[in-house]
Order: structure tokens, then sequence, then C-alpha cells
């Protein structure tokens, strides 16, 4: 069986990452009865790996963190894993919108009256987050918070229209003024908020990866939620990571063999309430301040999972049109997109290659 998945698996090849098996919908009923044997396969596979493959899990930053990797010290892989660990606190203790204290809720707090002084980390992570703003024309947006901040999904609490309609011209990413020189930003008028709930786990991600790389780790995985990185591969194998259906719980539309690459998904399932029939989640239109309604979830595979993070985000707000364009305009980048129909879009890269025709030559003549 794993021949077989070899196989598909090295049906189509990408420079950046490892072998792909897609199971795109015109091969549906080849994976519903393929389906069992991966689950299968899934379920048997790390249990005849686990002997050196070191695993732990913690819930931090409001999501599962899982750290795997293959380490024959149990003592060194427990070191490295505290590290990465150690990190994600870290991350979340800056840039956390909850915590009061973090540096991202003293930007919130000041940067509207003043320009604030910030750490070099957290200006690279502004940078690049504006950087994804221009690329997704907007779709990308980390003072959405202007609006967002008013939603409770926990609580199914979500603003007016007309509290929407007062604070929607605080969503633009050109209120965000960066100042290089001084290290310093500003928010251009009162009321705007930021968060960088899109592209904080994926940079959390990154660096446990660094980390692990840094201990001398050859194959392993970290994952925040839905951002996951690979480091090498699952001993002479790819790592297969299913995304999940999003109106199915436990389901897996696709599932892709993967090494040393990223992957992130962006879901409407992820935190949400339903009032009328109509669901409000967490990933909100910059142009409306509402969730948006068009789009299920958007994966992106790419080589590191800040960008993938941001840019799935980003897919999920332009949907499936105009996200596989901007996906096609960027090297290294797939994606799938699932649409508000529940219909399944692949980025060329993850498309099966077309049947060629047989050439017309003399030597093909019978
Ligand atoms: P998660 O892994 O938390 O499900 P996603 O990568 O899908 O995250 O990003 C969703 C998060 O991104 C939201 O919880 C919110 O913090 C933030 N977000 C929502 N809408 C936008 C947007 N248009 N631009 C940037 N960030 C957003
Ligand atoms: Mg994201």
């Amino acid at each position: 069986m794993w021949y077989l998945l070899s196989r598909l698996a090295n049906h189509r090849r990408f420079s950046n990452v490892g072998g792909f098996l897609v199971v795109p919908a015109c091969y549906t009923a080849f994976f519903r009865l393929l389906k069992p044997v991966v689950i299968l396969l899934m379920l048997l596979l790390p249990v005849a790996a686990t002997a050196d493959w070191y695993k732990q899990e913690e819930s931090i930053m409001g999501t599962r963190i899982a750290v795997e990797f293959w380490d024959e010290d149990k003592h060194h892989a427990k070191q490295c894993a505290e590290q990465v660990f150690s990190e994600m606190r870290r991350i979340d203790a800056l840039m956390s919108p909850y915590k009061p204290d973090s540096e991202l809720s003293r930007l919130n707090q000041q940067a509207a009256d003043e320009a604030i002084q910030i750490s070099e980390e957290m200006f690279i992570l502004l940078k690049k987050s504006l950087r994804m703003s221009q690329i997704s024309n907007g779709a990308f947006d980390i003072t959405f918070s202007s609006v967002g901040h008013l939603y409770d999904y926990r609580e199914g609490i979500k603003p007016s229209e007309q509290e929407i309609q007062q604070s929607l011209e605080r969503i633009n990413f050109r209120h965000v003024v960066l100042d290089e020189k001084n290290h310093s930003v500003r928010f251009a008028r009162s009321g705007v908020r930021i968060d960088l709930g899109g592209i904080a786990k994926g940079y959390a991600v990154d660096n446990g990866i660094a980390i692990l790389d840094k201990c001398g780790i050859k194959g392993g995985l970290v994952s925040a939620g839905g951002d996951s990185r690979i480091l090498g591969d699952r001993g002479n194998r790819p790592w297969m990571m299913g995304i999940r259906h999003p109106r199915k719980k436990d389901a897996v539309v696709v599932v892709l063999p993967l090494s040393n690459t990223a992957l992130s998904t962006s879901g409407d399932y992820e935190r949400f309430f339903i009032e009328d029939g109509k669901r409000y989640h967490h990933i909100i239109s910059p142009k409306t301040g509402k969730s948006v309604a068009t789009t299920w979830s958007a994966t992106v595979i790419g080589p590191d999972t800040t960008t993938t993070d941001a840019l799935s985000t980003s897919l999920f707000v332009l949907g499936p049109a105009k996200g596989l364009q901007l996906v096609e305009s960027l090297e290294g980048i797939d994606a799938v997109i699932i649409d508000g129909q529940g219909r399944m879009h692949y980025s060329s890269g993850l498309m099966p290659p077309k049947t060629e025709a047989a050439p017309a030559g003399p030597e093909m003549r019978q």
C-alpha cells in the first residue's frame, strides 16, 4: 500500500516541497475507495514508528501546539521541545491582544496618540503584515481588529450594523505608519486597533522549527492549530498531512504527503457561532467588517509558516477566483480553496498533469 501512496506522491514533485498526493474532485470516487486505507495507514504509521519519535503537546496562544521529531536521546529531545514551548509562550506574551501588558496591547492603547518605539521583532512582523496587505490587495489587514474586537465568538456576541459602520473606516492597513529610522509605529487615526492573529502563529511555528534545527534535529514537525511546518521528512517518508473537511468533524478531504515545507489552513469552523442560521466566524472582510461568507477553508503550502499563515487568511478573504490568481503570481506557493458551496479549487501546481496526446511521429505507427 505504501508503494501505491509513494507512487501517487511522486506523481508530481515540486522544487520547494516534497511529493504531493492530491485528490482533486475528479479523483473523489477513487479517494472514497482509498480513504479508509489512508486513514488506517495514518493510524498505523505513528504506532510503527513511535519508538524514537518524541511528541509533546500544550495549549498556548489559545490553540493546540504540537511538536514531534526524531531524536534518539530522550533527554535531549525533552530539552529541545521545552525550548520550543517557551518560545511560543514568549511570543504569546508579546503579541496577545488578550494580555493587557503585551507589546501589542501597548500599541493599541497608545499608538494613535504618539509614535511608539517597538521591538525589532514586532517591527519586522508589522512590516511583513503590511507587505502581505499590499500583495493581497488589502484582504489581509491587521487593522481588521478595529471592528473585529467587537466580536466575541465564545459568547456569541457581534457588533450592531451601526457599530460596524462607525468603525469601518478605521480598517485600513495604511493607518499603520512605520518609521524605519526610529523603529517606531504610529496609527494615523484614533480607534485603530491591530491584531496579529492571522500571522503570529505562523511566525511562532517558524521560530519553533529554527530551534529544532539548531538542536540538530533532522526530521520533525511543529504545529500551532492550523499552521504546521515540517523539517526534513518522517524517516525517509513524507508526512501525511490531511486537510480537514470544513463541515464534517474528523473527516479529511485531501491528504498531502509533504516534506520540508510549511502548510496553513484558515477555516470558518475554528471560532464561530451560528445565529438565525448565519455563521459568524473569526475571518473578517476588511471591506465590510463582517465574516467572509464565500469560503469554507483556504490552505496554503509554501516555504515558511509566517508566509503561509498570512496567505491562508488572505485567500480565505479573497475567495477562489482572486485567491488563486494571487497564488499563481507568487513563486513557490500552492493552495487548495474550498468555496462556500463546498467545491474544491486547486492552484495549477497541485492539478494532476494533463494526459499527453501520443506524439504523431512515425515511430508510433504500428
Ligand atoms: P487560525 O489559525 O487562528 O484559525 P487564521 O490563520 O485563519 O487563524 O487567521 C484567523 C485570525 O486572523 C483571526 O482569528 C483574526 O485574529 C485574524 N484575522 C481575521 N480576519 C483578518 C484579516 N482580514 N486580515 C488579517 N487578519 C485577520
Ligand atoms: Mg492564517
